[in-house]
């Protein structure tokens, strides 16, 4: 297993619709193997492929941030029905040091392929829990929380983020 690097926005791979899986393959299971550890080391409660690169339709999720405790690996996931609406602060990897109130869905039932069990399973959610899969199956559809705030609040914090990334990426060049 290996930590891998997170890929930050606004990188093209994130922007990107993400590629359905056939076939769970070895090469895929080493794939989740390390978006779990990746994402245990971060830490984070949520991990999408693109994330580390990779434009595939994998997320692992564990909304209690905790090594192996309740974690949830879904290949090809999609939100089969939602209902009631919340607002929640979120963050993301992807986009550090920005946090904002996103609107999403209060409860959903996700229904895709779990490789531990070897089979496609539904999951109902809400909480906390039901905003990691709406926020993960975004990325997988080439979005960020970002993309999921009105124009104006969107724009402020991108310009936010992008001056921060740019004032990271003009130190690590002096060094
Ligand atoms: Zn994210």
């Amino acid at each position: 297993m290996a930590i891998l690097p997170i890929v930050k926005y606004p990188e093209p791979v994130l922007k990107k619709r993400a590629t359905n899986v056939n076939r769970v393959t070895a090469e895929i299971r080493r794939l989740i193997d390390n978006m779990a550890e990746t994402m245990y080391d971060a830490p984070g409660v949520g991990l999408a492929a693109p994330q580390i690169g990779k434009s595939l339709r994998v997320i692992v999720v564990d909304p209690t941030g905790e090594e192996a405790k309740q974690l949830i690996v879904l290949v090809n996931p999609e939100i089969v029905s939602a209902e009631g609406e919340v607002i929640g602060e979120e963050g993301c990897l992807s986009v550090p040091g920005i946090r904002a109130n996103v609107k999403r869905w209060a409860k959903v039932r996700v229904k895709g392929y779990d490789p531990i069990k070897e089979k496609t399973v539904e999951i109902e959610a809400d909480g906390l829990l039901a905003r990691i899969f709406q926020h993960e199956i975004d990325h997988l559809d080439g979005m960020v929380f970002l993309d999921r705030l009105g124009r104006v609040k969107r724009e402020l914090l991108r310009r936010r983020y992008l001056k921060r990334l740019n004032e990271v990426l003009k130190r690590g060049k002096r060094k």
